[in-house]
Parts: C-alpha cells; sequence; structure tokens
C-alpha cells in the first residue's frame, strides 16, 4: 500500500462552507487544505502533493470552472480529480468538459454528509490505485532494461569462444549460412581458411595445458589482427583449430591473407622445443575458395577447405595450401 494519507484541497468563498466541508471530513484518512479563492488554490495546487480538490464553483472573482480551466492548461495540476461544490440545480447545470473521464464530479449544495464522504473515498481510492499502478509500472519497466541487458549480454556470450574471444562454432554457422546466402545473390567469391596449429600436442605435453591455452589465445589474436575487412570472420572450431571466412574475396585474395596469418604466427616466435623440424609455433592453412550458387553444398566447401589443411600437414606443415 501506498504509506501516504491523501491530500485534500477544499476551495470556498463561504468561511462557514470551509469549516462545515473540515468538518465533515474529520476521521478520515485526509490532510485537508482550506483556502478562499481561485488564486490561493492554484498557488497551492502549483506546489504538487494535492491530490484531490474539492472546488466551489460560484465564487466572486475567478470561479470554480476558471480555476478548473487553469488547472488543465498545466501539467502539473491536470490530472488532479475535481469535485465541484455548486447551487446551481441539475437541470441548468454547467459540465467542465474536457478532463478525463472519471476525474471529475458534482456535488450539490444542500451538500449531504454522507454524498460528500462517499464521493471523497471513491477518488481516495482511485488515487491509491492509480499511485500503486504507477509504482508497479516503474518496477516492471526498470525489470524490462534489466532484461534487455541481460538477453544482450547472453547473446553475445553463447557466440563467443570463451577462451579465446573470437567467434564459437555456433556463430560459425550462422554467419556463415548469412555470408554464403549473401554472396549467391551478389553473384561474388567467397573463400574460407581452415586453420590448425602444428605439433600443437608436443606443445601441451612440453609446457602444459595453461601455456597451451596462453597460445590458443595469442593465435587468435594474430588471426583477428591480421583481418582487414568487417565482413572477415574468425571461429574456433574447437581445440587447436580455427576457421575464417572471407566474403567476396577470391582464391588470390585468400592466398595472401593465409599466408600472412601464417607468417604472422611463426613471427611470433613461441618456441615449441619438442619438434625438431620447427622451433617456433606454426599453423598449417588449407583455403577452398568458389564462386557459391545454389546449387552447391556449402559443407563440401568447408570439406574442401579440410582437404586442404589435410595436404598443408602431409606436405610438411606451416604451409597455405589451395583446394584445386
Ligand atoms: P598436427 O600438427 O598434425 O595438427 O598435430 P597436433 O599435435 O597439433 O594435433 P593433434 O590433433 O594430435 O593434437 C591437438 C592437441 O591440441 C591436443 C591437445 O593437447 C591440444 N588442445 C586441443 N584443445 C586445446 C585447448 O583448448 N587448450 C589447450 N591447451 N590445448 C588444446
Ligand atoms: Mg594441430
Ligand atoms: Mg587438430
Amino acid at each position: 500500500m501506498i504509506n501516504h494519507s491523501t491530500n485534500i484541497l477544499i476551495v470556498d468563498d463561504t468561511k462557514a462552507n470551509l469549516i462545515s466541508l473540515e468538518a465533515i471530513l474529520e476521521g478520515e484518512d485526509l490532510n485537508v487544505m482550506t483556502v478562499s479563492n481561485g488564486n490561493d488554490a492554484l498557488k497551492i495546487l502549483l506546489k504538487g502533493k494535492i491530490d484531490i480538490i474539492l472546488l466551489d464553483v460560484q465564487m466572486p472573482g475567478m470561479n470554480g470552472f476558471e480555476v478548473a480551466e487553469l488547472m488543465r492548461a498545466n501539467n502539473k495540476t491536470k490530472n488532479i480529480p475535481i469535485i465541484f461544490i455548486t447551487a446551481i440545480n441539475k437541470e441548468e447545470e454547467y459540465i467542465f468538459k474536457g478532463y478525463e473521464l472519471g476525474a471529475v464530479d458534482y456535488l450539490y449544495k444542500p451538500i449531504s454528509n454522507e454524498i460528500l464522504k462517499s464521493k471523497v473515498k471513491v477518488f481516495i481510492k482511485l488515487n491509491e490505485q492509480a499511485k500503486i499502478i504507477e509504482e508497479k509500472t516503474k518496477a516492471l519497466e526498470e525489470k524490462i532494461v534489466q532484461l534487455e541487458l541481460t538477453e544482450k549480454k547472453l547473446n553475445r556470450l553463447i557466440r563467443i569462444d570463451e577462451l579465446t574471444g573470437v567467434y564459437n562454432r555456433r556463430a560459425f554457422e550462422e554467419i556463415f549460412d548469412l555470408e554464403w546466402a549473401r554472396t549467391i545473390r551478389s553473384n561474388g567469391s567467397f573463400s574460407a581458411l581452415m586453420i590448425d596449429i602444428d605439433n600443437f600436442k608436443v606443445f601441451n605435453d612440453t609446457y602444459g595445458h595453461l601455456k597451451g591455452d596462453n597460445c590458443l589465445k595469442n593465435i587468435a589474436k594474430i588471426i583477428e589482427r591480421t583481418l582487414k575487412r568487417i565482413t572477415d570472420k574468425v571461429a574456433r572450431l574447437g581445440g587447436e583449430e580455427f576457421v575464417v571466412l572471407l566474403p567476396e574475396t577470391d582464391s588470390k585474395g585468400a592466398e595472401l591473407i593465409a599466408e600472412e596469418i601464417r607468417k604472422n604466427i611463426e613471427d611470433l616466435k613461441i618456441v615449441n622445443e619438442g619438434v625438431e623440424t620447427y622451433e617456433f609455433v606454426t599453423v598449417s592453412i588449407g583455403i577452398s575458395s568458389i564462386i557459391p550458387t545454389k546449387f552447391i553444398d556449402k559443407n563440401e566447401f568447408i570439406d574442401q577447405a579440410d582437404k586442404a589443411l589435410y595436404t598443408a600437414k602431409k606436405n610438411g606443415r606451416n604451409m597455405v595450401y589451395l583446394y584445386r
């Protein structure tokens, strides 16, 4: 529940009326304020905090409807519910228009205590409910913002390889699907590099898993840095194997990039002393390159890069091989 009682402002030019209205409302859970003219009423209303106004219609100077008109024109006061008090009988009444439905009511003089109390109670109830709804809406809106943030983080997490920070296999599948389809539409070339670290088992056996993990991170970083276009994407498929997707790149371009990656990794000069043939950690890279059409199986295209990688390994490692 809301823990503040309702603030009610009573506006009437006749002092006796103010006293009797206040007396009727005594005992209810209300903070009652009284003023005797429209100007004073507006001053208090503009300070905020008034939940309901009991407004005499017939007043000298500014009458009740004029006060209401000014209230409606101000954002601070336009939603405060009004109960007009009028001596005019119902047949000739002037209904104040333009207020939100349910925000205006009428009391006719002479005022019945019971009707006044019950009307005020209805407004108090409405006021409390509106505040509860407002608080709940605010809480919900905050929750939604938090959820959206969490969702974004999760979406990122499920697509990123935890160890190296490059894309994982799931993201690779997604990106490959999209880029393959896009390249079919553009009639362009598409290349893929399958990259595998040479003699990595020996490295792990020599230096331990932690050093091995560190080496994987460094190699992932070098591959990322060597790629130039934002459409070039690298993913770790598992173990010590990476794949690079190069949309809109032909075999010549792919060979250049693959060779650059191979050389940059060799240049890291990460010693792998268990291997006699090479002093440092190296990679072998298989390349497949194609102009995709809807008749070509894209898994076949990846198989070709795998086959080229196998040939590079067989021919001596630390080399780039293009599938033909
Ligand atoms: P090749 O030159 O033929 O590729 O030989 P290799 O030793 O690199 O290949 P192999 O497939 O025999 O062994 C791969 C090794 O990579 C096995 C394991 O020690 C290491 N490895 C795979 N995944 C990880 C990893 O996440 N972290 C670490 N530290 N090592 C890994
Ligand atoms: Mg290997
Ligand atoms: Mg392997």
